[in-house]
């Protein structure tokens, strides 16, 4: 039986409510918006890359607390990690939500979203940012949308 509470773990609630990174980039390098039309949730990620690595790296936008706080929370571990790291700790945060399995060390907080697995509504909503944020370093200009065919 899916618990909300396995959902709302203390950490995301923390980052909904005190989103970090929050705000217009204006130095960004590299920009994309994600939209996620079964939720509403509607985020624009904010990158400045130094050469292949990420040196900043801010949102903003309007969403549910799962899609704010994963927003929150990828912007916090992903700043000083490069292009390839990026896609790495992306394919993990995937398999984990898809999962539930969040044995990987290298997840650190990201942890936290394990438990979307059992919602499968949500799962969208946590990993919205993180299509963005590909979107963004790949230098792909047009918005994402998690019914677009190739997610
Ligand atoms: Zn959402």
């Amino acid at each position: 039986m899916a618990d909300s509470k396995q959902l709302y773990q203390e950490v995301i609630l923390d980052h909904n409510r005190k989103p970090r990174n929050w705000g217009v980039l204006a130095d960004a390098t590299h920009r994309a918006e994600g939209h996620n039309p079964l939720c509403g949730d509607r985020l624009t990620l904010y990158a400045k890359l130094d050469g292949d690595t990420i040196s900043d790296l801010r949102f903003e936008g309007t969403g549910c607390a799962i899609s704010k706080a994963s927003a929150s929370l990828l912007t916090d571990a992903l700043k000083g990690k490069s292009k390839t790291e990026v896609k790495a700790l992306f394919d993990k945060v995937h398999e984990m939500v898809i999962s539930g399995k969040a044995s990987d060390p290298g997840l650190g907080k990201l942890a936290a979203f394990a438990g979307v697995h059992k919602f499968p509504a949500r799962v969208k909503c946590a990993i919205l940012p993180w299509h963005a944020l590909m979107a963004a370093v790949e230098g792909r200009g047009a918005p994402v949308s998690t019914e677009s065919e190739d997610n």
